[in-house]
């Protein structure tokens, strides 16, 4: 028998070998969904399938990288590193590079994260004459983005007669015609937000022809992990791409499923055997990550849960200890809890810092487990929280980067045409945004042009200065490469100096992580090009370049001081930078650099999902929390709720601690909790509640909950519920900041080595 095949079992080995058709894996917590998967890669290369026809859909970039490390070392080879995949987001972000001129889009667009998402939005309601309080960017910009990952456009939303009730009822009538406006915007600046990638690249696959047929062909086999969550936008995607060989395999688990509030539905894992005759059904069934008492318990959870695929789950493992329910007085005495207990076991059961994950529902509940952390002394690592570029020095400082590869980018640009200051204030860039607008054209083609707008000449001065300094950096970035670009931009415009001579701790930190951010860039350069080396060996094809050559050049994108360039030269700068921003702004919260790092993890339970650690605390079970307090009014969201429970308790392998706290700091204000109605439904049996003293709640609260309007609650688009736990501005805002010190430097991901023990230094902003 083959290699990679021992060790799986029958079901496994089943799904892996059955290639051909539509196939679909429905399968529990830990059943080894993503190992048959990897497996199933690696066999169909074994087979003789080429890498470059495979395409496979990850949920967060280092599962891909992963997948890729594990194929190499099945296969014995390199050839994995040609498979296209990845996230929905990185994957298509990639063939957009190589195809947005069909549909409009420079081949040099900029992704907006969504912080420049919300700043262009707040633009157009400001130029609407509309109030930014009652049409709050961040409300807007999760009602745009629910419209995208339902495929609506903005025509589509103007002349739906439902959306627009539901909208008149919000008392939000004008957002259809902020939609609108904020769609031209962002076409206008070159620049698609990360809904973008994938609503443009299934516009592309809709409207030309000969893109679908190529990437249909191209694709003759595709694979899924973590189906439940896929949105219809993504769903619709990959239809279309398996139309011609139908040769899908979808990978997922119903009571998974906990992205419906960004449209993702279970109904895909129900539809999917709809759409094509004779799909293979797989189930698995076998658990090979935790221990009986850990399953039982999860399975006992699950079944309070109506809507779900029948499936049984079992294990082999042994029972283990019994989980432990912990109550405590405060959040802070939890975070002692769960620090001193995890220097007890590591004493007595020689754990490693590694083996422990603190798991939440919010990542405003990191603040009380850092600080226990902290002062044991046990080193640990953020994911979620600010990340490192989301920080304002390093924003600046990309926003030069972005500006020299996308002139068009008008985010990048007002964030520093004046900074440093150099005398173009307010009124002048309203001026030009003004300009711009009339004459529908780019606020960097209205600088170019500042002479025929009447600018007293002092401005017009620093205008010409401004745009003599970028079109450098520009031409520079055609002969030279990203790094020295980089540094030279740094110099050039005094921004590091300036950070550099300001000398408070803040100060300090700032100049580092700027020189942090010169370091990243640097290894992504030596890294680019130690592929080259590989390129030049003849391993990778033509296709395979991140950047293809625009189909025909974009003038009015172009500088005009610039030289042609050879392809040599663009490796070099401009298509090594576009590549690293592009990589550094599709980051997930879950793409540590480095996972095998010896350092307690934490994270919410979003950002875990997939990933298994020996030991678990499932922290906070709390009414008001978890359940959260937004997610309580329907059945359907208690239910998805209780999967994000259920998703907790299997990353577990070995040890559960449930924990949970009387009293906890909301609002800057103390507030009582009940303890969670989940912990009603944890079986005697298998868990000791010994350590939660008598207080255990004996009946179910009801709907105490009387904040947030009903629009903010309501589902399907308006719902802020996403903002609790996604968007970090926001749960600052719901839950009070994070504490300055250390949202630091791990909790980012990618490029530069750096230590792997937590710096206790105050964050920079
Ligand atoms: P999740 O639902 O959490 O995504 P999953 O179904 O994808 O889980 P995997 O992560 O693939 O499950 O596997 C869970 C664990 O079980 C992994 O450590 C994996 O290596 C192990 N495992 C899976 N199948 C086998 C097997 N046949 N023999 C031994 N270990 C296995
Ligand atoms: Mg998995």
């Amino acid at each position: 028998m083959i290699d990679y095949l021992k060790g799986l079992n029958e079901r496994q080995k089943e799904a892996v070998i059955t290639i051909d058709g539509p196939l679909m894996i429905v399968a529990g917590a830990g059943s080894g969904k993503t190992k048959v998967l990897t497996t199933r890669i690696a066999h169909l290369m074994a087979q003789g399938v080429d890498a470059f026809n495979i395409l496979a859909l990850t949920f967060t970039n280092k599962a891909a990288k992963e997948m890729k490390e594990r194929v190499e070392h099945i296969l014995g080879n390199h050839e994995a590193r040609n498979l296209y995949i990845g996230t929905f987001h990185s994957v298509f972000a990639r063939i957009l590079r190589s195809e947005a001129t069909k549909i409009g889009y420079p081949s040099n667009f900029t992704i907006y994260d969504t912080d420049d998402a919300k700043s262009v939005i707040k633009t157009v309601i400001n130029e609407m004459n509309l109030d930014d309080k009652h049409y709050k960017p961040s409300t807007v910009y999760n009602r745009i983005s629910s419209a995208k990952n339902a495929l609506v456009n903005a025509e589509e939303y103007k002349n739906d007669w439902h959306i627009q009730q539901e909208d008149m009822r919000a008392n939000r009538p004008a957002i259809a015609q902020i939609y609108d406006s904020y769609a031209k915007r962002c076409f206008k600046n070159g620049a698609m937000d990360f809904d973008d990638l994938l609503i443009k690249f299934y516009e592309l696959l809709k409207t030309v022809p000969e893109s679908l047929s190529k990437y249909q062909r191209r694709f003759k086999y595709i694979m899924i992990d973590e189906y439940q969550d896929t949105n219809p936008a993504q769903y619709e995607i990959i239809k279309l791409l398996g139309a011609m060989h139908e040769n899908v395999c979808v990978v997922g688990d119903d009571a998974q499923s906990i992205y419906s509030f960004r449209g993702a539905t279970i109904e895909n894992i129900l539809q999917f055997q709809k759409d094509y005759d004779n799909v293979h059904v797989v189930k698995l069934e076998q658990n090979y990550r935790s221990t009986k008492n850990i399953l039982n318990v999860a399975n006992e959870v699950i079944a309070n849960n109506k809507g779900q695929i029948e499936k049984t789950l079992f294990t082999d493992n042994g029972d283990g200890e019994k989980l432990k329910l912990v109550r405590t007085l405060t959040d802070n005495d939890e975070g002692k809890f769960v620090a001193d207990t995890i220097q007890e076991q590591k004493l007595r059961n020689h754990y490693r810092n590694k083996d422990f994950a603190i798991l939440y529902r919010t990542n405003a509940q990191s603040r009380a487990m850092e600080e226990s952390l902290r002062r044991m002394g046990i080193p640990y690592i953020i994911y979620g929280g600010i990340s490192f570029y989301q920080r304002k020095e390093i924003k600046d400082f990309i926003a030069y980067l972005r500006l020299i590869v996308n002139p068009r980018d008008e985010e990048a640009l007002k964030r520093i045409i004046n900074y440093p200051v150099r005398g173009i204030g307010k009124t002048t860039v309203d001026k030009c945004v003004l300009f711009a607008n009339e004459q529908n054209i780019s606020m960097w083609e209205v600088l170019t042009r500042a002479q025929e707008y009447g600018f007293k000449a002092g401005t017009l001065e620093a205008i010409d200065n401004f745009v003599t300094m970028i079109r450098s950096f520009a031409s520079m970035l055609q002969k030279n490469n990203a790094y020295d670009v980089a540094v030279h931009v740094g110099k050039q415009t005094n921004i590091v100096k300036e950070l550099f001579n300001d000398k408070s701790t803040e100060g300090l930190q700032r100049y580092e992580n700027t020189q942090e951010l010169l370091n990243s860039i640097k290894e992504w350069v030596d890294d680019t090009a130690n592929r080259q080396q590989i390129d030049d060996d003849g391993v990778m094809i033509e296709e395979e370049k991140l950047f293809d050559e625009p189909e025909k050049p974009q003038q009015e994108l172009s500088f005009d001081a610039a030289p042609a360039q050879t392809e040599e030269q663009k490796k070099l700068g401009a298509v090594t930078l576009g590549a690293y921003l592009q990589q550094i702004t599709l980051l997930t919260d879950a793409d540590d650099k480095d996972p095998d790092a010896d350092n307690v993890k934490l994270m919410t339970i979003h950002a875990a999902k997939g990933l298994e650690f020996e030991c678990v605390f499932a922290a906070g079970l709390e009414e008001q929390l978890f359940p959260s307090a937004l997610s309580i009014n329907t059945r359907e969201e208690l239910e998805e709720e209780r999967r994000l429970f259920y998703v907790v308790i299997t990353r577990a392998k070995k040890k559960l601690w449930i924990t949970y706290a009387n009293t906890r700091y909301k609002f800057g204000q103390i507030v009582q909790n009940e303890p969670s109605r989940f912990l009603d439904e944890l079986p005697e049996q298998y868990v000791d509640k010994s350590y939660a003293g008598g207080g255990l709640r004996n009946q179910s609260s009801g709907s105490s909950f009387g904040g947030g309007s009903a629009f903010d609650r309501m589902k399907g688009g308006f719902g802020n519920r996403n903002n609790d736990y996604t968007d970090v501005a926001n749960a600052e805002k719901r839950y009070g900041a994070p504490p300055k010190a250390n949202t630091s430097k791990p909790s980012y991901a990618t490029p530069p080595a750096r230590p792997q023990t937590v710096e206790h230094k105050p964050a920079a902003d």
